[in-house]
């Protein structure tokens, strides 16, 4: 079978021929037929996890099809559409495992970094990972919801906002233009905050029915015109800008981090005190919130909007991801 593989931290993917791999007990096989090429495949390709090993096939928005099933499996079966996201897998054993704070596993197991993920024809997996796919939904629509799209759904689900409340998203790119789609469908008022006017329309289009543009508007005071933000979703990986948003929310609204960035987020005690605010961060899910995710997205059309690459062309999917010019997810087709 042919791998699209990374032979040490920072080298370039090479494609590789390699066995195809057997299931052992409590593993299935997938065939993978589309694998989404996320930011976050940056850990593999740079080296910058903690004591991964190499040669290392990255990617963790796999979908496919299970082709076959080791020892112990029960629940699982040969010609089923099935995918793994971010969660690939935890011990069952820790702390956070007895309270069935999956997600918080100490010893949490991610494709593409912990064991081999989905840039490559047939991938192992864990059946703790394992989360069943929707027929209606393709490879190519349903891998992304595994990563980006589950964290914009779990987050704003467990943000606390009701049907009709004030939710924006900030930053329409890859994770937030499913964020706003999502918060659509969920029955929110959303205000779309992006940088530009020519983002208004596409912002719209997907469900947001105000468009704040940063270079003209002041956010916080667009949001509080509106009423005040029940929840704020930041995407954009920007310290600055959330810093910007906190007094953008109502009273009992909470920020949800979830762009990646190393600066520190500015906010007084007053500013949080006042109206009993709040800021929390939130990672992707778990397979059941996966789960969760790819029927919604089947059952409402919410969907991301992709740009496909062949598996022999990786090299040249990671960097079209890293350049940031993608509308707005790069998946793989395999
Ligand atoms: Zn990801
Ligand atoms: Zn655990």
């Amino acid at each position: 079978m042919k791998v699209a593989q990374i032979s040490k931290p920072g080298a370039d993917f090479e494609i590789a021929e390699r066995e195809i791999p057997e299931p052992a007990e409590g593993q299935v096989r997938i065939k993978v037929l589309a694998c989404g090429v996320c930011h976050s495949d940056v850990f593999t390709k740079e080296g910058s996890w903690p004591g991964i090993q190499y040669p290392r096939i990255p990617g963790h928005e796999v979908a496919g099809i299970i082709d076959a099933v080791g020892a112990g499996v029960s629940g699982w079966k040969k010609g089923q559409h099935a995918g793994v996201g971010w969660h690939g897998g935890h011990d069952g054993t820790c702390r956070a495992c007895q309270r069935g704070d999956f997600r918080n596993c100490r010893n949490l197991k991610v494709p593409g970094i912990s064991y081999d993920g989905g840039y490559q024809q047939y991938m192992l997996a864990p059946v703790d990972a394992v989360v069943s796919l929707p027929d209606t939904l393709s490879n190519t629509e349903a891998a992304p919801l595994l990563c980006a799209g589950v964290t914009t759904f779990d987050a704003l689900r467990h943000s606390g906002a009701l049907p009709g409340d004030l939710v924006a998203v900030s930053g329409i790119g890859g994770v937030g233009h499913l964020g706003v789609q999502f918060a659509n469908k969920f029955g929110y008022k959303v205000a779309a905050i992006g940088q530009g006017a020519e983002t208004a329309a596409l912002a719209k289009k997907l469900g947001a029915s105000e468009y704040i543009d940063t270079q003209s508007t002041n956010a916080a005071e667009a949001l509080q015109n509106l009423g005040g933000a029940q929840a704020i979703l930041a995407t954009a990986p920007s310290s600055k800008a959330m810093s910007e948003l906190i007094d953008g929310l109502a009273a009992n609204g909470k920020l949800i981090v979830i762009g990646v960035a190393s600066d520190p987020i500015e906010v007084t005690p007053l500013q949080l005190i006042t109206g009993t605010k709040s800021i929390e961060g939130t990672a992707a899910g778990t397979p059941a919130g996966e789960e969760d995710t790819v029927n919604f997205a089947a059952l409402t059309g919410v969907r991301p909007m992709i740009e496909t690459y062949p598996l022999e062309k990786a090299g040249e999917a990671y960097a079209r991801m890293m350049s940031g010019k993608a509308r707005f997810r790069v998946v793989l087709t395999i």
